[in-house]
């Protein structure tokens, strides 16, 4: 018997180590990753400004994986009906069950010039492309086009977790650099708040904190279009940019056409297929939507690591005639953290948290992470980093 894990970010990664604990070692555990490592993606951000951060939220997964055997590969296609994955190298792998955990891509939503003229940022080189570009920016001799006073504006469309993560770190950067004067950091929003799926106290505490740090919030301002100099906003005029980020939204894996499948709180795609993290749109238990984020990828992972035991051991074993009812996934937060420059929010229930508590919060919860995972050096490193930044 083979279960497939197609993808090794937070939901794979967890799903996967998992399963090596709970599953018969007769089962195979296949994962199938195109990088062969696991990006930490939630402090990706943090590498714009500290480019050794990469040796920290980088894992090499044979480090972590036990006894489940990884195949470096592209997945092009999942049959979640039949079981069968295809490799873009060609061949085919089939499964008895498996997990679709190959996360989300960037999404331009079509909007012209968009795609061609701002850096998204998913993966390292999306960030030195980003920081090369910031520094050239704070440059005011060599950027500084696009303000009348000869300074820079960097735009950062979509103010989600991503976007304000980025203006925040964009923003220290500069100060670091000695160049905040040289620069704007504008974050466009084209909804009414930043952080617009999060509950109400943390947007409002999460745009302090921008604010704070200079950061020029635009929000209810929708992205039309874009060329090499400016951005059309709709009604709202054009902006001229020297730097222009795009963490505007996602869409699914190519490998699922583009398209992030509703899953309900079962996350079973298919017979034997699960879906799981941001590749799923998911409908929980009390009929929620679910974020789409690390902290509920791994969440989800776990649940359904639990449900594919238990239909393992139904087919090994069971002499019932009825598949084992799957447990239902609910979608219980403890709370939201994001980090802003060197700063950080936590909420946790009604309480929000900022300063030096919430920084040793993220520490904590980004070490905590990495240590359930089985990458214990990595975390002992992050906690330093992420400490040491005080200036
Ligand atoms: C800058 C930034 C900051 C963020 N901050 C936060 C935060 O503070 N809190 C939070 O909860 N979330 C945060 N997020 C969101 C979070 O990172 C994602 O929700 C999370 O990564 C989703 O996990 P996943 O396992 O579904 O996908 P991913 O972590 O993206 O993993 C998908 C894996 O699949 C692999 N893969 C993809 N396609 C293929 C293919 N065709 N073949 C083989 N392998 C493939 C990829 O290489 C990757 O390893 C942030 C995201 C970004 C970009």
């Amino acid at each position: 018997m083979r279960i497939a894990v197609l993808g090794a970010g937070y939901a794979g990664l967890t799903l996967a180590r998992k399963l090596e604990r709970t599953v018969p070692d007769d089962v195979e555990i296949l994962v199938v990753e195109r990088t062969g490592q696991h990006l930490v993606q939630h402090e990706l951000h943090r590498a714009i400004r500290r480019p050794s951060l990469a040796d920290e939220i980088v894992v090499d997964l044979e480090t972590v994986l036990d006894r489940a055997e990884l195949r470096q590969a592209e997945v092009a296609d999942v049959d979640p009906d039949a079981g069968v994955v295809s490799l873009a190298s060609g061949g085919t792998i089939d499964y008895d069950y498996g997990a679709v955990c190959l996360g989300a891509e960037t999404a331009f939503y079509d909007l012209p010039g968009v795609e061609e003229h701002a850096t998204p940022l998913k993966t390292l080189g999306h960030a030195e492309r980003i920081r090369a570009d910031f520094l050239d920016a704070l440059d005011a001799d060599g950027g500084g086009n696009s303000e009348s006073d000869g300074t820079s504006r960097v735009v950062v469309g979509g103010a989600g977790l991503s976007g304000v993560q980025v203006a925040g770190e964009l923003a220290a950067f500069a100060r670091e650099e000695d160049a905040r004067e040289n620069v704007t950091i504008t974050l466009l929003e084209q909804l009414d708040s930043v952080a617009p799926s999060f509950p109400e106290n943390f947007q409002t505490a999460v745009r302090d904190q921008l604010e704070a740090r200079d950061v020029e919030i635009r929000t209810g301002t929708a992205v039309a279009s874009a060329d090499a100099d400016s951005i059309e906003l709709g009604s709202d005029g054009r902006l001229d940019y020297d730097q222009f980020v795009w963490t505007g939204g996602i869409r699914g894996p190519a490998a699922l056409d583009g398209e992030r499948p509703e899953v309900k709180n079962t996350l079973r795609l298919g017979d034997g297929t699960f879906v799981v993290g941001d590749a799923a749109r998911v409908v929980d238990a009390d009929g929620e939507p679910v974020p789409a984020s690390a902290q509920a990828a791994v969440r989800e992972a776990r649940a359904v690591a639990e449900n594919v035991a238990n239909l393992v051991a139904y087919d090994r074993e069971g002499d019932d005639i009825f598949e084992p009812r799957l447990e239902p996934f609910a979608f219980d937060s403890p709370g939201w953290l994001v980090s802003v420059g060197d700063g950080a929010v936590a909420q946790i229930g009604p309480t929000v948290l900022t300063g030096t508590a919430a920084k040793a919060l993220k520490a904590t919860v980004g070490a905590g992470y990495l240590s359930s995972v089985g990458a214990i050096r990595n975390a002992a490193d992050l906690v330093s980093e992420e400490l040491g930044y005080e200036r």
